[in-house]
């Protein structure tokens, strides 16, 4: 008792012993992960004793987004690290570029959550690149929802591990020396199994590779003019939920058309749905990249076949950025007759987020968030007819 009660006050006052050189884009995590077991603990404890805090509480958060100020100040003492380089492990410093966020508990949607059943989970990794590796260790691309397969490697990343489909949880290790290990069953994960892309796949890979080059650089190249890569990033969010219109997409000059549709159909018949998220990101990614290229004609061929309005472009998307309002504005203008076409999305839409504010859902209402005249839009009063018999029911 008296000598567990010494080491807590004890150790605390120490740097830490051994410190791993952080790698090229390495996650928080792991590099934390790495510096606990070279101290031959498990990551909980060893906050615990080195940090003065609550080992147990912060590791099992999301150390990588959460952004904490006093864990951080602690690091870059026990370090002895400059602050901006333990900063830059942080999925924090990505904040500006790739998203925004205002002390937001939990990552938007350009980063993968940790933990979310419904779809696969966040840690994912490519099991060539940590063979390949003189110290194993997990990238903070891993973690963008981009990130779904490997350019170097032409294959899928995995979220588990092959033995026993643990998820990766790195806080969990203990007693390895190195972190490419399954916490569970302790398999290693370099000999993980993932799907390779074919060359006709390749076209998703060029996608990724051109969203990681313009989160690098901070910008990308579109029709001749440098675009600030949190712009694009936003519209990402935007375009891929339009994007994702399943058997009703029309994109003929998208390569991979079918095999999305493929896709879209077995997740609808297919009973165990986990691994198929990070297929069907791949194609959403590779989707809103095809509408970036061989600029403005794809993009306004996927405004007009599908029908989609100005509106539903534009309106009611959080944070708007200016760019994209003028790029929709320029592409697909905006109709202020009352007779404009409408669409049973945007209907929907409004009724939506007049239940989501807790307003009451009437004719009337929607038609003011849709922006057109309650009575005298015949388009309009079909929809919204045909809708309300559905979803009131
Ligand atoms: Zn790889
Ligand atoms: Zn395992």
């Amino acid at each position: 008792m008296k000598k567990q009660r010494r080491n807590k006050n004890w150790v605390q006052d120490y740097f830490f012993l051994i410190i791993p050189k952080p790698l090229k884009d390495e996650l928080l995590s792991s590099w934390l992960t790495r510096t606990a077991l070279v101290h031959k603990r498990k990551l909980s404890d060893f906050l615990t004793l080195f940090v003065k805090r609550e080992g147990n509480c912060i590791s099992s958060k999301d150390i990588d987004f959460k952004y904490d100020e006093k864990l951080l100040d602690a690091l870059t003492i026990k370090s002895g690290f400059d602050r901006l380089n333990i900063l830059k492990m942080s999925l924090r410093s990505e904040e500006g570029h790739l998203f925004t966020c205002n002390n937001c508990l939990y990552p938007p949607k350009q980063i993968r959550k940790l933990v979310d059943k419904r779809t696969h989970y966040g840690l994912m990794f490519c099991p060539k690149c940590l063979a390949e590796d003189e110290i194993p260790y997990f990238r903070k691309k891993w973690r963008y929802f981009f990130y779904n397969a490997c350019p170097k490697h032409k294959i899928f990343l995995t979220d588990r591990c092959g033995c026993c489909h643990e998820k990766i949880t790195l806080s969990k290790l203990k007693d390895v020396d190195e972190i490419c290990y399954c916490s569970k069953c302790g398999r290693d994960l370099r000999l993980t199994l993932t799907y390779p892309l074919t060359s006709h796949f390749y076209y998703g890979l060029k996608a990724i590779k051109w969203f990681e080059t313009g989160l690098e650089k901070g910008y990308f190249l579109i029709n001749k003019q440098k675009i600030n890569s949190l712009f694009v990033f936003e519209s990402f969010t935007r375009l891929s939920w339009l994007l994702d219109r399943k058997e009703k997409l029309k994109l003929d000059k998208f390569p991979l058309l079918k095999n999305y549709k493929k896709l879209c159909k077995r997740s609808d018949n297919y009973d165990s749905k986990k691994a198929l998220p990070i297929y069907k990101s791949f194609f959403l990614t590779a989707m809103v990249y095809h509408l970036f290229q061989n600029y403005p004609n794809n993009f306004i061929n996927f405004a007009k076949e599908n029908h989609l309005t100005h509106r539903e472009l534009a309106h009611s998307f959080k944070d708007i950025p200016f760019w994209y309002k003028n790029l929709v504005d320029s592409l697909v203008p905006p109709h202020n007759t009352t007779g404009r076409e409408i669409s049973e999305s945007e209907v929907l839409g409004a009724i939506k987020y007049l239940e989501k504010i807790g307003q009451i859902v009437n004719k009337e209402n929607v038609a003011r968030i849709v922006g057109c005249h309650y009575t005298i839009n015949k388009r309009f009063s079909k929809i919204y007819h045909s809708l309300k018999f559905n979803i009131f029911r």
